[in-house]
């Protein structure tokens, strides 16, 4: 069978259309394997071709079939969107940090591992990675409720999906204080306050803000270490260490 037909692909950008497509039927790859000189091709257009030509119809390099190996993750397909209950800004996020994760890790599981960490980071909240294989067995996930997607880099659909119990984090924390507890003095007091508004003013994320007010208190207090732990108002706490 030779490639898919763009049509399938109504979001492809004009680069990655290029990038995806195969020179010999021009439809975008379907299961591709790539040759010992770097191209890559539908599996089945490349057999084809080989039966009765002995070179790589790209750079005339000389190729057999035993030179074909399955593509790199990254060239696994064009992203389809699926399912989507993503803003605009969050759904490209998360499927850039998929694709990035695709062309640097070789195995699906390490992908998922990876893409989850980048989604902990950029969204502050516990993400789930789940990739099923076309033909594959694992049971089918649609998440009711929360932000998910669900895109398929052929032969792989990835869902991303956010547990119950966490929720996402809102880009900016108020900046208003209630000093509650301490045991500073009442100088060091008002010193640290300032950190903490300057880094709540300067930090795009809850998660930036406790970094940001870490390094500021290592640099005022040369030689000890801090940590800043955040809670939400119902008590759950938002960064891990
Ligand atoms: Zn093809
Ligand atoms: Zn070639």
């Amino acid at each position: 069978m030779p490639g898919y037909c763009v049509d399938r692909f109504p979001n492809l950008s004009a680069e990655d259309r290029e990038e995806y497509t195969c020179s010999i039927c021009q439809d975008i790859f379907n299961t591709p394997v790539t040759t010992s000189c770097r191209h890559t091709f539908c599996e089945d257009c490349i057999t084809e071709w080989l039966e009765s030509n002995t070179t790589c119809p790209n750079d005339r390099k000389r190729l057999s079939p035993r030179k074909l190996s399955p593509a790199s993750l990254q060239h696994m397909s064009a992203p389809v969107m699926l399912i989507n209950k993503m803003n605009a800004d969050m759904r490209d996020k998360t499927v850039a940090i998929i694709r990035k994760m695709l062309a640097k890790h070789n195995t699906v599981s390490d992908v998922c591992k990876h893409a989850v960490d980048c989604m902990d980071l950029e969204f502050g909240t516990d993400w789930q990675c789940l990739a099923e294989w076309c033909a594959g067995t694992q049971r089918y996930l649609n998440p009711k409720k929360g932000f998910y997607l669900r895109v398929k880099f052929t032969p792989i659909t990835f869902t991303m999906y956010h547990s119950k119990r966490a929720r996402l984090e809102r880009n900016k924390i108020v900046r208003q204080l209630d000093n509650i507890e301490t045991d500073m003095k009442a100088s060091m007091v008002s010193v640290v306050t300032g950190i903490v508004l300057d880094a709540i003013d300067r930090s795009s994320s809850i998660r930036k803000t406790a970094r940001n007010i870490e390094a500021r208190m290592e640099s005022r207090y040369e030689g000890t270490k801090w940590v800043c732990f955040l809670y939400d108002h119902g008590g759950y706490r938002i960064n891990r260490y």
